[in-house]
């Protein structure tokens, strides 16, 4: 596949530039902001230091609840055009399940896989459709304001020679997993609480398969269990990215492990992506050689607080939106930039926002972060998992629950019993998912205080 033409955006840059509505960040969650925004008629700026077609360390997997967004903001006729998953082939003790996506709830009943370098891009483009305007490769890297709210964004292009001041109303931050631009309005990230570190790769595969694989109770070290899990996710053909060698279907195939302050890993991921790959090449067809390894951190289960000021809204993985068990955060990226966007005609936000986030996502954040936490102990993995996973009726309501496949509008039995399981565990969570804790030094930026 040839090199694409790169996209700069609608706008030039230029001294002075004004917005009603900054997005910082135009991965899922900026984008999806940015064309909800724009479609109730605000003037929208999204903006991201990166042109695009850009690549994003990701599985590209896609569940039912982030195709119910794609579904919302009218892009279901363009993800049908790529691979339909019945849901998940779990292996692991020597044994295996098919686990289809769950019938009966708010959800549709498959998922996609899709390159983060295609899904990016056409979510930008959508956002623009929108009414959206954009400006790609450029670095939000500085505020200006007083009284506690932003009055102008610094953007400066790669080589940080050229700036420029965007005049604004609200910043959506949109800024990803380390959120340097939202650490500067006062994010912080808890991770003494479980945190995520995985290693995505992509390889060529002799037939092509429609579930995602995922294997449990890979070796560790010295007969220990390593604590996450690997996967094989089908792309498809192309995968939409030019930096992919050779033809043939394709997959994405990556590790991911469990961590927290004090027990991190012993080592860095890519031995583990190697011996993964090295066990299930034969079996799952895999050939060639691994493509683009990458490896970042995720911010698991909302263990980020200061998630919101006067003006300004953390979303997506700058505020934690990350699911604790599975890693897959798309889904809730998609989802918080079209709630943020519902909060727009707010005055303040530095109260509303971090208690909607906590509303639509503390019961099953606290719940879930719970489980890792223990679960991915290698004792009680070994022991769990191993019954677990011969039980397919267990295992299906599992992946509802674990997969945060279950709305509020969901009634059901299981459904019921979650919720009444998330409120209990975010009652008894030390640290409540998203909010400020008085322990928690809420600081205004200096940028933001009164300056006279
Ligand atoms: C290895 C791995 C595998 C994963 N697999 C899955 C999966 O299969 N399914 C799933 O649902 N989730 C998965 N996730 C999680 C998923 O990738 C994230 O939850 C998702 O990308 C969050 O989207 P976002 O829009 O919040 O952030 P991002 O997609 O990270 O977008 C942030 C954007 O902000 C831009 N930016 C940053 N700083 C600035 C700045 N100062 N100025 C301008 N622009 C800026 C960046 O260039 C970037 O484009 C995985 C994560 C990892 C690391």
């Amino acid at each position: 596949m040839a090199k694409p033409k790169l996209h700069q955006g609608t706008e030039a840059m230029g001294r002075h530039l004004t917005a009603d509505v900054l997005v910082v960040g135009a991965g899922p969650a900026g984008a999806s902001a940015a064309a909800w925004a724009a479609r109730d008629g605000r003037d929208v700026l999204l903006i991201d230091m990166a042109p695009f077609p850009r690549d994003k360390t990701c599985g590209d997997g896609l569940t039912p609840r982030a195709l119910a967004e794609l579904d919302r903001l009218g892009l279901s006729d363009w993800v049908r055009e790529h691979p339909v998953t019945h849901g998940l082939h779990a292996f692991g003790w020597g044994h295996d399940q098919r686990l289809p996506w769950p019938d009966g709830g708010s959800f549709p009943k498959y998922g996609s896989v899709i390159t983060r370098a295609e899904l990016d891009h056409r979510l930008v483009r959508h956002a623009e459709d929108c009414g959206a305007r954009t400006l790609l490769g450029v670095h939000a890297t500085g505020v200006r304001g007083d009284s506690g709210r932003i009055a102008s964004v610094e953007l400066r292009s790669p080589t940080g020679d050229s700036v420029a001041e965007v005049s604004v109303r609200t910043v959506l931050v949109a800024d990803g997993v380390r959120s340097k631009f939202g650490t500067l309005l006062g994010r912080r990230w808890h991770r003494d609480s479980v945190y995520g570190t995985a290693m995505r790769a992509f390889m060529r595969v002799e037939q092509q398969h429609d579930w995602l694989i995922a294997h449990l109770a890979l070796p560790y070290s010295e007969g220990e269990t390593f604590p996450g899990y690997g996967w094989v996710f089908p792309l498809g053909e192309s995968g939409g990215h030019h930096q992919l060698k050779g033809s043939g279907p394709l997959v994405n195939v990556g590790v991911m492990a469990y961590a927290a302050k004090g027990h991190e890993l012993n080592s860095g991921l890519r031995p583990h992506l190697d011996r993964y790959v090295a066990e299930v090449r034969d079996s799952l067809g895999l050939s060639g050689e691994i493509m683009l390894a990458k490896s970042a951190l995720l911010p698991l289960g909302g263990a980020v607080s200061n998630v919101a000021g006067q003006n300004w809204m953390l979303i997506g993985d700058a505020a934690g939106c990350v699911n604790p068990f599975t890693g897959e955060g798309i889904d809730y990226a998609l989802e918080t930039g079209r709630l943020a966007a519902e909060h727009l005609d707010e005055h303040d936000h530095s109260a509303t926002w971090p208690h909607r986030l906590n509303y639509e996502y503390g019961p099953m954040f606290a719940a879930t972060r719970r489980f890792a936490r223990g679960f991915f102990k290698p004792k009680v993995m070994n022991g769990f998992g191993q019954t677990a996973i011969r039980s397919q009726r267990g295992m299906n309501t599992g992946l509802r629950l674990i997969a945060n496949l279950i709305d509020p509008a969901d009634k059901d039995l299981s459904a019921r019993l979650a919720k009444l399981g998330g409120a209990f565990a975010q009652h008894r969570a030390t640290r409540k998912p998203f909010l400020t804790s008085p322990t928690d030094i809420a600081n205004t930026p200096e940028a933001l205080c009164n300056q006279n």
